[in-house]
């Protein structure tokens, strides 16, 4: 069935009874970069006083959930760190806990602050941030060798990636075919404001092209996130809706979990690209997630 456009009082009030629980997409939907989207906050509130259950799934693993709380607090929004789910926590808890990762081994990280933190935080130590700084060369390449306590590769957005750090994860992946390979997000692009640039998913591809190794994506539109948040929150698909931006993730990743979707427009999704027959088909759209808080009034 094509989107339904929310335009109506009775369409936001509708929406609201459907659902117990509403995931959100973070950038686009809640904030674009450091800044709030208009009215945003206001919609949160509402559904809280409504005693709604809110979860807020970002594919950005540069924070720590401890990070995003002060981010949320600094937009005047309150959220705890337990109502937070980084593809960074994702794959920290899914290493834990799925994997049952051996906490004598360590996870090589080509990723940021976010990741390390995450997983320091579930016991798993992480290396590789110190790499970036190293110079490297043909004649110093021969310092870069695989370490059999290495139990994993995880890779993120990594704003100080270097020759190095792909080298060293590559020769892990490529000499220890035990070693896991785990990306955070498989994004291709990264919404930067007037340009979109090269995201994650892109940074990845030279350890897949160069290991001809298959990573496990944890973050939307990939099943392993929704599993951790179905599972932690005891959800009920029917009633839960995933609000994005993004139809290649937050879209996909609600329909692929059974859920409901509702994208906005204020991120990186257009009318046209929503209503295109081959896109994933969103239950809803709307202008904004500020358009919500009109129920308030
Ligand atoms: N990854 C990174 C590094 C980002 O900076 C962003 C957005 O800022 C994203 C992913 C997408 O985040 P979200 O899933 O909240 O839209
Ligand atoms: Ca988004």
């Amino acid at each position: 069935m094509a989107p339904t456009r929310l335009r109506a009082r009775a369409d936001y009030e509708s929406l609201v009874d459907k659902y117990d629980t509403f995931l959100f997409d973070c950038d686009g939907v809640i904030w674009t970069g450091s800044t709030v989207i208009p009215g945003a906050p206001a919609a949160l509130d509402l559904l809280r006083r409504r005693g709604k259950r809110l979860v807020f799934v970002t594919n950005n693993s540069a924070k720590s959930r401890q990070d995003y709380v002060q981010k949320f607090a600094r937009l005047g929004i309150q959220a705890e760190a337990d109502e937070i789910f980084s593809s960074a926590y994702a794959t920290a808890v899914y290493l834990r806990d799925v994997v049952r990762f051996d906490t004598a081994k360590k996870a090589y990280v080509v990723g940021g602050s976010g990741v390390r933190h995450e997983l320091e935080a579930v016991g798993i130590s992480a290396t590789g941030h110190a790499d970036s700084a190293l110079p490297i060369d043909l004649d110093s390449i021969r310092d870069v060798r695989a370490d059999p306590d290495v139990g994993a590769v995880v890779c993120g957005l990594d704003y100080d990636i270097s020759y190095r750090k792909l080298a060293t994860a590559h020769v892990n992946l490529a000499e220890n075919r035990d070693c896991l390979f785990i990306a955070t997000n498989d994004d291709r692009t990264l919404p930067g404001g007037r340009y979109m640039y090269p995201g994650s998913g892109s940074l990845l591809q030279v350890l897949v092209h160069s290991t001809q190794r298959k990573p496990l994506v944890m973050g939307k539109p990939n099943a392993p996130m929704m599993e951790c948040i179905l599972q932690r929150f005891h959800l009920d698909p029917a009633r839960t809706c995933m609000v994005g931006d993004r139809l290649d993730t937050d879209i996909l990743f609600g329909i692929s979990g059974g859920l409901s979707t509702l994208c906005v427009l204020s991120g990186v999704a257009d009318e046209a690209s929503i209503l295109a027959p081959d896109a994933p088909q969103a239950t809803y759209y709307t202008a904004s997630l500020g358009d919500l808080a009109a129920l308030a009034a």
